[in-house]
């Protein structure tokens, strides 16, 4: 029986790998890498010259059956992410899946993901939590912007810098300006930050911006929530 390895990778900063990670990494017969390019700078970080292909959202489907062929002929496989941990907005789910089903081991090697480093850092509740990852971006957005006012757990969202303030003014219109939020960005990077307060500060602290940059995870805290 063969591996199916889940390895979280840092989402910023290179030395969040873990040993375990590391050595999983250095000792699997394939790395399944969401972008080979972008892998091969933690790899060579690493000092790890693995054969690796990749596996991405455009061809997850079609590249299952060459992982799964892998795992039939008893070699192990580990899927990385560009960032974090593989599954969460990221190909891996269907991988998983499918180990399963085939009856592979599936072993994830935990680590960094945006989400709950967001989560901590926001300084919201963070007892209990909902992971929306990217809303729709067009059909089905505002439904369910709307079925998140009412929420009473904090709210995780992944958004790009480019469409951050519409974001906010879309949480404005629907949540009200007095929802407590916090924007976090660049996470364990050199420019890290965390913008919190009411919706409206933290749309009228970007607003001052002449450009937003950098990765973005935006935390929404429950409804009732005051401080
Ligand atoms: N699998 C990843 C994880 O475990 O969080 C998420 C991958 S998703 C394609 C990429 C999004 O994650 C970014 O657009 C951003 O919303 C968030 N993200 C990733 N790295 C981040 C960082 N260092 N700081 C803030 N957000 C980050």
């Amino acid at each position: 029986m063969s591996t199916l390895y889940i390895v979280a990778t840092p989402i910023g900063n290179l030395e969040d790998i873990s040993e375990r990670a590391r050595h999983v990494l250095d000792s699997v017969d394939y790395i399944a890498c969401e972008d080979t390019r972008t892998s091969s700078v933690l790899l060579n970080h690493l000092a790890i010259d693995a054969q690796t292909f990749a596996f991405h959202q455009h061809n997850e489907h079609q590249k299952l059956e060459h992982l799964m062929n892998i795992l039939d002929a008893r070699q192990n496989v580990a899927i990385i992410s560009d960032a974090g941990m593989p599954g969460i907005s990221d190909p891996g789910f269907l991988a998983v899946r499918a180990a399963h089903q085939a009856g592979h081991s599936v072993s994830v090697i935990p680590g960094p993901d945006a989400a709950t480093t967001a989560l901590v850092a926001s300084g919201l509740p963070c007892d209990k939590y909902v992971y929306e990852g990217f809303l729709p971006q067009k059909k089905g957005r505002q439904k369910r912007l709307k079925q998140l006012v009412d929420e009473e757990r904090s709210i995780v969202i992944y958004e790009s810098p480019y469409r951050l303030q519409k974001l906010l003014e879309e949480l404005r219109k629907y949540m009200g300006d007095q929802r407590m939020a916090a924007v976090c960005r660049e996470l364990t990077k050199k420019f890290e930050e965390v913008v919190r307060g009411p919706l409206k500060t933290v749309f009228d602290t970007f607003q001052l911006r002449d450009e937003i940059k950098g990765e973005i995870v935006v935390v929404i805290a429950p409804k009732s929530y005051s401080e």
